[in-house]
C-alpha cells in the first residue's frame, strides 16, 4: 500500500483496502469454520455453570455457508465410501422403549378400545378420534418410528401391468443386503461392486449446450411431469430391482441435473447386476400418476372463490361447490388413462467397481460433486439458448400440479387436497415449480436403510469420537448441561462479528493441537521399533 502512515489516503487508496469484515469471513471460510454460527447457552446442570457456545449452521448449500456445506457434502462422501463395499450384514437393532414411549403406547391401546367399543354401539367417535390424533402425534414426539396403526388403506387401483410394457422376471427377495464374493486363482477375493446411472427418455433432439435444436417441439410437458414424479420412479426401479436380484439390494444415490436440465440419478450399488439384466429392469419400470386429468382449462381468467361458511371453493359465477380432492380421485375409473406414466430413458451406464480403488474414489467424487448446489444453479446459463431454455421449462412447471394439495388444481376445476383460503394457480408455493428445483423437489441424496446401517448423525458421531479421541478430550455426558438459545435482546447475545471472530480462534486452536496431536502419533509410531499396525 502507498501513503505514508498515519497520512491522509486518497479516496481511491481507501477503497482499495480490504473491507476487514470481509476479510474475516475469508479466513473463517479458510479454517472451516461456519459464517453463520448460532449462538447456545449451555448450562452444567450440577455447577450451575453458564458457558457460550458457538455452533456451526450446518447449511448444506454453499451459496448459505461455504464451510458448512462442504461438511455435509464431505460426510456424505464417507457414508457413500462405507456403505459400498460393506462385507458384512449390518446391523439394526432399535433401542428399547423407555418408559415414557410405553406409557404413550398404552394411553393410545385404552383410547383405541374406547373408541371401537363406541362405534359398535353406532355412536358418536370424533371426540376419541381426535384424541387419538393427538395420541398418535405423542408417540411420533416421544422419539417412535412409524405408527402404531398402518395409514388407512389407500385408493385400489388396478395392478395389471401395463400391456405397452415389458414383463419383469420377479425372485422371492430374500434378506441378504452383501454382494457376491469371488476368489482370483491367486487367492485374492473381490467384492465387485457397480455404479449405475440412470436417465430421462428424450424430449426432442439437444446440442452440446444442452439446449434443444427445436424448442418448438421440445415436450416440455413430459419433461416437467417427469421431474415432478422422479423419485417415484426411482423408487420403483429399487423395488423391481430388489425383485429381479433376490435379495435386498442397498443402494446411495445422488440425483443431479444433466445439461438440457433434465434429473439423471448416479447410484453406488452394493453387489453386482448384469447389463442384460440392468436393462430389463430398466425396461419393465414405471410409475404411474393417477390424478385427474388437466387437459381443460376450467378457470383461466375468473378465478374459484373461497367461501368461509363451508370452507370450500365455489365457482365464481355459479356459486357450485367445486368436487373435492377425494371426488376428483373417485371419478377416475379403472378404464381411463393415468395422467401421466413416468419412466426411465433406454440410455444408462454401469460400470463395476473394486472397494478401495481409484475408481472408487471417482465415483464419490460424481455422487457428491454437485450436492452443495440446489439442481437449478450446477449449470448456469451462458448462452441465450440455454437461458430460454431453462424459462421455457420453468414456465411449464408454472401450472403443472406438483401434489395432491397444490394450488394449480383450482385451474382445472378441482379443491385441492386439504384446501384452504388465499390458494391460486400458477402461484403454488411447492418448491417443485421454483426456477432452482427444476421440477425436482425431492431430497437429493436417497440411501437405502442397511447402506452403513447407520444414519448421518451416526457419521457425524464417528468424526467427533475420531477427533476428542485424537485430541485426547474426555467424551462429555449429553445429560449433564441444558441448553438455551440466546436472543438478538438478550445482555449475553453476541452480535455476527463477535460470533465469526470466536469460531475463527476456535477452529484455529484446535486446528494446532490436532496437527500436535497427529505429530506426537507420528513420532510414536517411528519409536515403536518401526512395527505398523
Ligand atoms: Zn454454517
Ligand atoms: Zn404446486
Amino acid at each position: 500500500m502507498t501513503g505514508t502512515p498515519g497520512g491522509r489516503k486518497t479516496r481511491a487508496e481507501r477503497l482499495a483496502a480490504p473491507l476487514a469484515r470481509n476479510v474475516v469471513k475469508e479466513v473463517a471460510a479458510e479454517h472451516g469454520a461456519c459464517l453463520r454460527p448460532v449462538q447456545l447457552r449451555r448450562t452444567d446442570i450440577d455447577t450451575g455453570h453458564v458457558e457460550q457456545v458457538l455452533i456451526p449452521c450446518g447449511h448444506t448449500l454453499a451459496s448459505v455457508c461455504p464451510p458448512c456445506a462442504e461438511r455435509a457434502r464431505l460426510l456424505r462422501a464417507a457414508q457413500c465410501r462405507e456403505g459400498w463395499h460393506l462385507d458384512h450384514e449390518p446391523v439394526i437393532e432399535p433401542d428399547p422403549a423407555n418408559d415414557q414411549q410405553r406409557t404413550r403406547v398404552a394411553d393410545r391401546s385404552e383410547a383405541q378400545a374406547d373408541r371401537d367399543a363406541l362405534a359398535a354401539e353406532g355412536l358418536d367417535t370424533a371426540e376419541l378420534d381426535e384424541r387419538i390424533g393427538e395420541l398418535d402425534q405423542q408417540i411420533t414426539d416421544a422419539g417412535m418410528r412409524g405408527n402404531v396403526l398402518p395409514a388407512r388403506a389407500r385408493r385400489h387401483r388396478s395392478t395389471r401391468r401395463r400391456q405397452d410394457t415389458a414383463p419383469l422376471p420377479r425372485r422371492a427377495v430374500s434378506s441378504r443386503t452383501i454382494g457376491k464374493t469371488y476368489t482370483a486363482p491367486d487367492g485374492k477375493t473381490f467384492r465387485p461392486s457397480m455404479f449405475v446411472t440412470l436417465t430421462c427418455p428424450s424430449y426432442g433432439r439437444v446440442r452440446e449446450d444442452g439446449a434443444p435444436a427445436d424448442p418448438d417441439t421440445y415436450d416440455y410437458r413430459r419433461a416437467a411431469r417427469d421431474a415432478l414424479h422422479f423419485a417415484a420412479l426411482f423408487d420403483r426401479f429399487i423395488q423391481n430391482l430388489r425383485r429381479l436380484v433376490g435379495h435386498d439390494l442397498q443402494y446411495f444415490a445422488a440425483i443431479e441435473p444433466q445439461r438440457r436440465l433434465a434429473p439423471h440419478v448416479h447410484i453406488a450399488i452394493r453387489g453386482t447386476i448384469s447389463r442384460t439384466e440392468l436393462r430389463e429392469v430398466i425396461a419393465a419400470t414405471y410409475h404411474q400418476v393417477w390424478w385427474p386429468s388437466t387437459e381443460t382449462v376450467k378457470y383461466g381468467g375468473g378465478l374459484p372463490v373461497w367461501d368461509e361458511h363451508t370452507s370450500t371453493y365455489l365457482d365464481p359465477d355459479t356459486g357450485e361447490v367445486l368436487p373435492t380432492w377425494d371426488q376428483a380421485l373417485n371419478a377416475i375409473s379403472d378404464q381411463d388413462e393415468p395422467r401421466h406414466v413416468a419412466r426411465f430413458g433406454q440410455r444408462f451406464d454401469a460400470q463395476g467397481v473394486l472397494a478401495g480403488s481409484r475408481d472408487a474414489s471417482r465415483c464419490i467424487g460424481y455422487l457428491t460433486k454437485y450436492l452443495t448446489k440446489h439442481l437449478g444453479n450446477c449449470h448456469q446459463a451462458a448462452t441465450d439458448a440455454q437461458a430460454d431454455h431453462a424459462g421455457r421449462l420453468a414456465e411449464a412447471l408454472r401450472y403443472e400440479p406438483c401434489s395432491p394439495a397444490c394450488a394449480n388444481w383450482l385451474r382445472y376445476g378441482i379443491q385441492p387436497k386439504n384446501a384452504r383460503p388465499g390458494l391460486l394457480p400458477g402461484r403454488c408455493k411447492g418448491k417443485a415449480h421454483r426456477r432452482e428445483y427444476l421440477g425436482y423437489a425431492g431430497r437429493r441424496v436417497l440411501v437405502s436403510r442397511k447402506w452403513s446401517g447407520k444414519t448421518l448423525a451416526d457419521h457425524r458421531a464417528d468424526r467427533k469420537a475420531w477427533l476428542t479421541g485424537m485430541l485426547g478430550l474426555p467424551a462429555t455426558d449429553p445429560g449433564r448441561y441444558s441448553w438455551t438459545p440466546v436472543k438478538p435482546g438478550d445482555p449475553d447475545h453476541m452480535p455476527t462479528g463477535q460470533r465469526l471472530l470466536h469460531v475463527v480462534a476456535d477452529r484455529i486452536q484446535w486446528q494446532t493441537a490436532l496437527e500436535l496431536a497427529r505429530r506426537r502419533a507420528a513420532m510414536n509410531d517411528l519409536s515403536a521399533t518401526g512395527s505398523t499396525a
